[in-house]
């Protein structure tokens, strides 16, 4: 490392708090140095009252971007100059790239999972969909679905201060993907979700529910699972949820959370340098 960094090495770094756990600068640096890349991927702990400052030192220090986390990525996409499509949709941005000074705030984690289904054999384009949430990640979901063609997404949540949010986001997505038919159910209502899962090609979870400590936790009922559907987790602790497990006793098709982490970086990597993510490598490297 200290022959890497040079006088002229680029600057990537993760801003929000806390950030200590991460494993972003692991994966990146090991990436930059497998490519032969001059940059260098730093972690910051920084509050939502500092993203002020932090847009002023990214333009100071000229980085070539970075992350945003909780409790920065709404406040971000007020800050950077162009947002993506998702991003604007969602107004939040978990990933910066700086071009010639002009930042753009991308939100990756709906195109992590999305780009995890394709690489699973699972394409989206005029496929029905359940998504089960609608926080962060499931919001990011159902955007990018309806983004990428998906003909339909039912959303259902619980009856908790996320469903106004839900409500929200089938509003903008009329606005944005008219074509997208999206609606938007209580969690509860065990005749609406059956009769949803029936009709659809793909169910995925993106609630809490089935994560540690959770895991004992299902939301769908196995009864409903059939060869023909597609089942999909964004919890990837423990990897194979109970959902995943049942799903996969069923002859379904079942993929977990855990591509859906390494598909983000994969995608974030190619905002930062234009390259392919060396994954195989880097797999090694963690084992
Ligand atoms: P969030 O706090 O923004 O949203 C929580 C969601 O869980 C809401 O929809 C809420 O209504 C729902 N929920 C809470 N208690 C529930 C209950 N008792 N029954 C049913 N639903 C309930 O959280 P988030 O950041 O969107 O994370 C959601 C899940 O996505 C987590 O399991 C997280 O591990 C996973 N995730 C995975 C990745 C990945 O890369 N694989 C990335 C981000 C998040």
């Amino acid at each position: 490392m200290e022959r890497r960094i040079n006088g002229h090495t680029g600057l990537l770094a993760l801003f929000g708090t806390p950030v200590g756990h991460s494993g972003s600068p692991a994966m990146y640096n090991f990436s930059f140095q497998h490519d032969g890349l001059d940059y260098a991927y730093m972690a910051f702990d920084v509050n939502v009252e500092q993203m002020p400052a932090v847009f002023d030192s990214i333009r100071l220090f000229n980085m070539r971007g970075g992350n945003f986390t909780m409790p920065c990525k709404n406040i971000a996409a007020e800050l950077v100059d162009k947002l993506s499509p998702a991003a604007e949709i969602i107004g939040a941005c978990n990933v910066f790239v700086n071009d010639a000074g002009v930042i753009t705030g991308h939100i990756t984690d709906g195109v992590g999972f999305v780009k995890n289904l394709e690489v699973n054999g699972v394409d989206v384009k005029g496929k029905k969909t359940v998504v089960l949430g609608a926080g962060g990640a499931a919001t990011a979901i159902q955007v990018q679905l309806a983004l990428d063609g998906a003909s339909e997404v039912a959303i259902f949540n619980i009856d908790d201060e996320f469903y106004s949010r839900a409500e929200s986001t089938k509003e903008k997505l009329a606005a944005r993907c008219p074509e997208c038919k999206v609606t938007v159910e209580h969690l509860e209502d065990k005749e609406a979700l059956a009769a949803a899962v029936n009709n659809a090609d793909i169910v995925i979870n993106a609630t809490i529910m089935g994560m540690k400590p959770h895991e004992d936790v299902t939301l769908i009922d196995k009864s409903l699972f059939r060869k023909d559907l597609v089942v999909a987790d964004t919890v990837y602790n423990p990897e194979k949820t109970k959902m995943i497990l049942e799903a996969e006793e069923a002859g379904c098709q079942a993929i977990g959370g855990k591509g859906m982490l390494l598909y983000q970086g994969v995608v974030n990597y190619s905002l930062f340098t234009g390259k392919d993510f060396p994954i195989e490598e880097y797999q090694k490297f963690q084992a």
